[in-house]
């Protein structure tokens, strides 16, 4: 019997990280799906911008698929010294052209004295995106979507702030659940990735919201050798 709950146990967490992986690869499809449908309609200078984005979209879910290879096979994740304002950058142009597509806006406001911090940029690019899309996937069109840095004495501040539809109180405490959703195509996975990507990263995840004015997600990350809480 013993036997068989493990075997039973190891099934359900293939099938767990199945879904994951395919609640991941799906961003960047739709994202290149939606791209090449515009790609269709426009001029020469505005495909080749198109074009780049789908290439970098298919080198994400590429990663993606390894980083999953390598969190089942329980690889340590590395960190380095990173800027964290010069992860974000890099994301911007992919942010931007998410808004675009519904009508949105990004509002960038990064903290113009930030010190580094040790960060696996491709994890922290995952986490971003993921808190990005929810944010916007919660707003109308016209909302913005702001992107904070905040420099403090022993810790930085990343807040990704949405004038969305805002969450209820109950629903507060199970977002980070897996397979928590409340969307017909969701999959409730994004945000307990990001939970795991902040633990790896010895950080902490905070949400304030707000029901019909809005939602911050609050990622808190020590700065190195300091003591935070
Ligand atoms: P999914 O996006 O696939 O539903 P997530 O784990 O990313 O899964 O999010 C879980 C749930 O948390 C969402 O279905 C939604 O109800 C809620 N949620 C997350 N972010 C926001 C947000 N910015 N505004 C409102 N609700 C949110
Ligand atoms: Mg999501």
């Amino acid at each position: 019997l013993k036997d068989e709950v493990g075997r039973m146990e190891r099934l359900s967490l293939v099938g767990q990280m199945a879904a994951s992986i395919t609640h991941e690869i799906r961003n960047p499809m739709a994202v290149i799906r939606g791209f090449i449908q515009l790609l269709n309609e426009r001029s020469p200078t505005e495909q080749q911008s198109y074009f780049h984005l789908v290439l970098e979209e298919l080198d994400r879910a590429n990663s993606i698929i390894n980083d999953f290879l390598s969190l089942a096979q329980n690889r340590i994740v590395e960190r380095e010294s990173c800027d964290l304002n010069e992860v974000l950058g890099e994301l911007t142009p992919l942010l931007w052209a998410d808004a675009n597509m519904r009508g949105q806006t990004i509002d960038m406001r990064l903290s113009p004295h930030m010190e580094r911090l040790l960060l696996n940029d491709k994890e922290i690019k995952q986490l971003v995106l993921n808190l990005a899309r929810n944010g916007m996937e919660a707003m109308n069109d016209k909302g913005a979507l702001r992107i904070e840095t905040v420099n403090d004495e022993n810790s930085v501040q990343l807040r990704v702030v949405d004038q969305g539809v805002g969450i209820p109180k109950e629903q507060l405490e199970r977002l980070f659940e897996p397979f928590y959703t409340t969307k017909t195509n969701g999959t409730g996975l994004g945000l307990a990735l990001c939970l795991s990507i902040v633990e790896r990263h010895n950080a902490k995840i905070e949400v304030e919201s707000k029901v019909g004015e809005g939602t911050a997600f609050i990622v808190t990350f020590c700065k190195p050798g300091r003591k935070c809480w």
